[in-house]
C-alpha cells in the first residue's frame, strides 16, 4: 500500500500574519480546506501569542 506524501508529512501552510511556514498534519482542523486547495487563514504560535499581548495591552490601556 502506497501512502501519499501528504498523509504522512501533512501540509504546508503559511501564517496569515507573518508568512512563516509551518506544517499541518491531518489532524488539523485546517488540513481538509488546505487540500481542497482553499487559503484556510492560519496564525502561527508566535503571532497568536503576540496578537494575545497586544489585546491584552488594548485592554489595559482603557
Ligand atoms: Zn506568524
Amino acid at each position: 500500500m502506497i501512502m501519499r506524501l501528504e498523509e504522512v508529512c501533512g501540509m504546508e501552510i503559511r501564517c496569515a500574519l507573518c508568512g512563516k511556514k509551518m506544517e499541518i498534519n491531518k489532524m488539523d482542523k485546517n488540513f481538509a480546506a488546505a487540500k481542497r486547495g482553499e487559503n484556510p487563514v492560519v496564525v502561527c504560535p508566535m503571532c497568536q501569542r503576540s496578537a494575545m499581548f497586544e489585546a491584552k495591552k488594548q485592554v489595559e490601556k482603557e
